[in-house]
């Protein structure tokens, strides 16, 4: 039932211990649509020269190109946005936000650049895991727009390990029938399929270098790590997915990358993560 789902708001009311997380991306989530719908945000229109299916034979993702100007020109004011709204709600965040605020503000700051590598820590720019998180979350929003307009890419276009929409490493999987393995963007919410059940990074297809890890205390998911390759991935029962991006039973099942992280030393790509938790 899909009023028996896992959203941000029933988390903040049913889950004490996770409240606080799911409240700051309510705040984030807020801001984000009141900045588009306020009318001073450009549209997150994607303006590609050629269609994606051209995008994805070339191997890249419809974020990476699309024109860099219209995403730059609603990536950057987004990201200032997003810093100074998280200063205002969280204040044990102001002192870190000012200084972060006021290096984004200088006439050369590089945002063509960190928009194009957002994934990565940008290791000159001050609290820079707090800068990467607040990025991510402004990227998200071109990002979930391309990944609800354009149908993804069929097996034979997209191989890569990367999300087809957004770039993001992959770190969740849906549950289900079949024998290819449906991908589950952490960023975007797109949804790609990539062939065999194997491992989604290496294709390793041994059963005994695959395992899987769950924790019924730690919520509806489990972690498949391969260990020829060191990857992990979480997995959602679809059933259990509302559409667009799995924020609210990532943050639910959060107990479960540390579980896995203690117990086992599997951990999913930072990359993907650091769109999903705040330093
Ligand atoms: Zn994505
Ligand atoms: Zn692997």
């Amino acid at each position: 039932m899909a009023d028996e789902r896992w959203t941000l708001d029933r988390i903040e009311r049913e889950r004490p211990d996770l409240a606080p997380l799911a409240a700051l991306h309510g705040v984030l989530a807020d801001a984000t649509l009141r900045f588009a719908t306020e009318g001073d945000g450009p549209e997150p229109r994607a303006a590609f020269s050629g269609p994606p299916a051209l995008q994805w034979l070339a191997g890249r993702s419809l974020v990476a190109g699309a024109n860099p100007a219209v995403i730059v020109d609603l990536v950057g004011p987004l990201t200032v946005r997003l810093a100074e709204e998280l200063g205002r709600t969280f204040p044990e965040t102001a002192e870190a936000v000012a200084e972060l605020l006021a290096a984004l503000a200088a006439p050369d700051f590089d945002w063509p650049r960190r928009v194009s590598t957002c994934f990565e820590l940008a290791e000159s720019v001050p609290h820079a895991e707090l800068f990467r998180f607040v990025l991510l979350r402004a990227v998200a929003a071109p990002a979930i727009h391309l990944a609800r307009s354009f149908s993804p890419p069929s097996l034979d276009r997209w191989s890569r390990p990367a999300c087809p929409f957004c770039s993001a490493p992959p770190a969740a999987a849906l549950a289900g029938p079949g024998s290819d393995r449906r991908l589950v963007c952490v960023l975007c919410g797109g949804r790609w399929t990539m062939e065999g059940l194997g491992c989604h990074a290496c294709g390793e297809k041994s059963g005994e270098r695959l395992r899987v890890l769950a924790n019924r205390d730690a919520g509806p998911a489990s972690i498949e790590a391969c260990d020829t390759c060191e990857t992990a991935i979480k997995v959602f029962h679809e059933s259990y997915l509302l559409p667009g991006p799995p924020l609210a039973m990532e943050l639910l099942t959060a107990a479960l990358d540390l579980v896995a992280a203690r117990d086992e030393g599997v951990r999913r790509d930072p990359r993907a993560l650091a769109a999903l938790y705040p330093p």
